[in-house]
């Protein structure tokens, strides 16, 4: 494990890259604040960090300062080295922000000690931030298909119709609804039919540009957000997926399934909302439904 030491002092600085050392840490040895910060601000910073309060240009307190303006999820774990040891530094160097105070000249077994405990601290911080990362995929991706979830592809068309706004563009959004999916699940079972909604998703997905979205709507609707204005051609993106998607292979443990997909398109703006770009879309697949499926039908606006 790496540990941070940032410490003017020469002699102090030889003792504690020997002890770090000694005990196993890989050492960064640094003079002084600024170059303190510059090694905290690095992606392979190390997690814990022994500062000096007193050193010239940026003190070790100024460094804590920072690092807690800095409002990091994952912050290092910073213990003050100091030769003060009135009340008063003690709760200067806390409220600072430094998790943990040593007086100089310190015993080796309790710096030893305060390590630990800072090393315990930061498990616990990556445990946590693993367990909150894990919930807010899970309240943001579908399950089965791994893609964003209903509420997610909402929020990111509200994100999208803002964009529009600002930068004056446009964009159009595709409800996908597969065609006659309850007789290839009566088909080929419930199962081959989960299956067969992975590798559709795929499919489509492998044809979107970077910036374009999709969603899981609903059981086997799906949305699309495209950025960008759409042409009315046949050659528009939304023809591409119904394209691909009757020409692909999709093949279950239950064997090969054919999927045709309808689509409504509606044509939006940064004036667009939510509720109407989703109803005019809807609107636009009942037609293509009702026109004999797989096939896009493009709202009028
Ligand atoms: P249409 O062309 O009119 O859309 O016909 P459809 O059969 O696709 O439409 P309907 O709404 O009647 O049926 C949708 C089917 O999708 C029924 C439901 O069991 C199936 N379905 C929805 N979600 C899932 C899922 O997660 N897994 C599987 N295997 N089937 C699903
Ligand atoms: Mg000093
Ligand atoms: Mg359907
Ligand atoms: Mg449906």
């Amino acid at each position: 494990m790496n540990i941070l030491i940032a410490e003017d002092d020469l002699t102090s600085r030889s003792i504690l890259t020997a002890i770090l050392k000694k005990w196993g840490f890989d050492p960064v040895v640094t003079e002084n604040g600024g170059a303190a910060w510059d090694a905290l601000q690095r992606p392979d910073a190390p997690r814990l960090a022994l500062l000096d309060w007193s050193m010239p240009g940026m003190d070790g307190l100024e460094v804590c300062r920072r690092l807690r303006a800095s409002g990091s999820r994952n912050p290092p774990y910073v213990i003050l080295l100091t030769a003060r040891d009135e009340k008063g530094d003690i709760v200067q160097g806390l409220d600072a922000g430094a998790n943990d105070y040593v007086a100089k000249p310190f015993n080796n077994e309790e710096l030893r000690a305060r390590i630990g405990v800072g090393q315990r601290m930061l498990e616990m911080q990556s445990h946590l931030l693993e367990a909150q990362d894990a919930l807010s995929h899970q309240a943001t991706h579908d399950f089965l298909t791994g893609i964003f979830n209903r509420r997610a592809i909402l929020d990111r068309l509200a994100q999208e119709i803002s964009r529009a706004k600002r930068e004056n563009a446009s964009l159009s959004i595709g409800m996908c609804d597969i065609d006659h999916f309850k007789i290839i699940n009566d088909a080929n079972g419930h199962k081959a039919g989960d299956e067969a909604l992975v590798i559709f998703t795929r499919c489509i997905q492998g044809r979107l540009r970077d910036y374009d979205s999709l969603g899981r709507y609903g059981g086997e609707e799906f949305l699309v957000i495209a950025p960008g204005s759409v042409g009315h051609s046949g050659e528009s993106l939304y023809e591409r997926l119904r394209a691909g998607v009757a020409a692909a292979e999709i093949t279950t443990k239950a064997g090969m399934v054919s999927l045709t997909i309808s689509i409504g398109v509606a044509a939006g703006t940064g004036q667009s909302n939510v509720d109407a770009l989703i109803a005019a879309a809807d609107a636009a697949l009942y037609q293509a439904k009702a026109d004999g499926r797989n096939r896009v039908v493009y709202a009028s606006r």
